[in-house]
């Protein structure tokens, strides 16, 4: 690592974590994509909120409360920055974020791009309908495992006249062949609904679905040995909404329900995902204009660490054996 402190800005030995420009975690901002592992990448869309909005400011304050995070993860050791070369490459922003399908296919064709690279992206939304777009361009050549850890199914289906809101990602991204159900665990699950059979889908199609309840009662670890039982050794994306948190750690989100995760359950289930053979990630629905003394979005950026250090392991370990 050099010495020089323009070129090894991230280091906070080198330059204070307040100081310039705020990428993600300090890195260094490439937008040519070359020489990067991970990208980790904006995406300012949030068409397809279904109640409050404000999602399409998410990558901003994540990035800001993001350079606060050290280099090392104290729990792990995990060192991701040392690992791989981690890059902030801007925002996949949407040149007609009016209208929705049309904002869909810009944001899958930035991924696309992206994915082309052999580049593992890390997205941070945006909400949550941006995940579909990105499994379009990262599971095109076969159906990933996935585990998501959210209050919602979000398998949801028409609503309104759409069927790309973010209620519904999952339902979409099962029949388009991009998401294994069986290989799929969804974590968190809770909040009021108006239609018991809400998540069909999730049980018709062989998800397993975690409610809150069961949760609570199983623990992290039972949890953790289950879900990584399901997702097996093939190709796992992590979606992560911060909806997943108790709205005491995250009240800056569209559709909050309380009875939530608290942090730290949430950075032990991450971390409990090191090993798996992790392809991306995500992180989506923070919305700082309901957000309180940066809660929410500096929630976001610890645990967008926690998935940058869990993708970067895996992509070590990729990178070493390829
Ligand atoms: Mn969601
Ligand atoms: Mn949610």
């Amino acid at each position: 690592m050099s010495t020089d402190p323009n070129e090894d800005h991230h280091s906070p030995m080198h330059r204070p974590r307040y100081v310039g420009i705020p990428t993600f975690f300090r890195a260094p901002l490439k937008e040519d994509l070359d020489e990067v592992d991970i990208g980790i990448v904006g995406v300012p869309y949030d068409g397809g909120v279904t109640s409050r909005p404000g999602a399409r400011h998410g990558p901003r304050e994540v990035r800001n409360s993001s350079t606060m995070v050290r280099m090392i993860n104290q729990a792990t050791g995990i060192a991701p920055h040392e690992l791989c070369r981690v890059a902030d490459i801007g925002d996949a922003w949407v040149p007609s974020p009016f209208e929705l399908t049309g904002s869909h296919d810009s944001i899958q064709q930035a991924f696309a791009r992206i994915h082309e690279r052999g580049i593992a992206p890390l997205a941070v939304g945006g909400d949550h309908s941006i995940s579909l777009p990105i499994l379009r361009a990262i599971a095109a050549d076969g159906p990933v495992g996935m585990i998501h850890i959210d209050a919602h199914c979000d398998t949801g289906d028409d609503y309104m006249g759409s069927r790309f809101h973010h209620g519904a990602p999952f339902s979409r991204a099962v029949e388009e062949g991009l998401l294994d159900a069986k290989r799929t665990v969804q974590i968190g699950i809770r909040g009021s609904i108006n239609d018991r059979d809400l998540w069909k889908f999730s049980h018709d199609s062989g998800m397993r679905v975690i409610y809150m309840e069961e949760f609570y009662r199983l623990g992290v670890d039972k949890v953790l040995a289950e879900a990584r039982e399901i997702v097996g050794s093939g190709p796992v994306y992590i979606s992560f909404d911060i909806d997943s948190l108790d709205p005491a750690y995250a009240p800056g989100t569209g559709t909050p329900e309380i009875g939530g995760l608290t942090t730290l359950e949430a950075q032990l289930l991450i971390r409990g995902c090191q090993g798996l053979n992790l392809v991306g990630a995500d992180l989506v629905e923070v919305s700082p204009a309901f957000d309180s003394a940066d809660i929410t979005s500096l929630a976001g950026a610890n645990l967008l660490f926690e998935l940058l250090c869990v993708l970067s392991d895996a992509r070590s370990l990729a990178n070493s054996t390829a």
